[in-house]
């Protein structure tokens, strides 16, 4: 097994993702670059970074993900930091979404938690460190009309991250949680001008975040923050402050 450690970053092909794992290699990590449908996007970042793999999961079907741990035992061998970041979203109200539309939003936590549950049991649990880091977001604390599964879901992962901090007490494996608020990328493109305009009316700072200015905390955690654990840190320009 090579000393080198190891981050999987989960939807590592785009937007966020694609920020952490740039910024991971750039602090020595080889990186795990999971995607599902972004195969192309993933590609060109593997061929960007140095050191760097690529994996292919899909969140919602639990098979597939007993599948990549069995792929990241021989491509890597172990995981030192595992980043929650994939996530999906469906913009529609309360009395419009359907059940379908609300499993495709759901079901991304359920395979984040067994995600996370094989990480822990085939790689940190024996080497006994670890850094687990949950992307939620700030509308998991403030809700947000016409979205509903999406603030449920990002609400529960901040109580996960809690909750597994306190079950992993006595160990060196750190959970937290980062909350972004508005960060430009795709995902946020596809909200309605009107509604980005509305947004960006609550934010102190008068400017949306980059995904840069998220995988900096990523980056934090990943290598630093050693007396941080079970929190959730709030990186939104002022918007809300936990
Ligand atoms: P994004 O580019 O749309 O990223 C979402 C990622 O999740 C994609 O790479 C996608 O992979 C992956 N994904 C979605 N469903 C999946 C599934 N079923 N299985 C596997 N992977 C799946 O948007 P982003 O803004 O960078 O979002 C990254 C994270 O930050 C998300 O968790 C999001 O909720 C959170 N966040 C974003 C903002 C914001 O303002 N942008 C604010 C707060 C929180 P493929 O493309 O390969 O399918």
């Amino acid at each position: 097994m090579s000393d080198q450690p190891v981050a999987l970053v989960t939807g590592g092909g785009t937007g966020i993702g694609a920020a952490c794992c740039r910024r991971l290699a750039a602090e020595g990590f080889r990186v795990g670059i999971h995607y599902r449908s972004s195969e192309e996007k993933a590609k060109k970042l593997e061929a960007e970074l140095e050191n760097a793999f690529l994996v292919k999961a899909d969140l919602a079907d639990s098979e597939s993900l007993d599948a990549l741990i069995k792929e990241l035992k021989t491509l890597a061998g172990r995981i030192d930091v595992l980043v929650n970041n994939a996530g999906y979203n469906v913009n529609a109200p309360m009395l419009a979404m359907n059940l379908e539309q609300y499993d495709s939003v759901a079901s991304v936590a359920r395979g984040t938690w067994y995600l996370t549950k094989l990480v822990l049991r085939r790689f940190m649990m024996r080497s006994g460190t670890g850094r687990i880091i949950n992307i939620s977001s700030v509308v998991g604390h403030t809700g947000n009309a016409g979205q509903i599964p999406y603030p449920m879901v990002k609400a529960g992962l901040d109580a996960f991250t809690k909750s597994l901090a306190q079950e992993l007490a006595g160990r060196e494996i750190l959970v937290n949680a980062i909350a972004p608020g508005f960060i430009d990328t795709e995902m946020t493109d596809e909200l309605p001008e009107e509604v980005q305009a509305a947004i960006l009316a609550k934010i102190p700072q008068g400017r949306t975040g980059t995904a840069d200015e998220i995988a900096d905390v990523v980056a934090f955690l990943a290598t630093r923050g050693s007396y941080i654990n079970g929190s959730v840190l709030h990186v939104n320009g002022g918007m809300y402050g936990g």
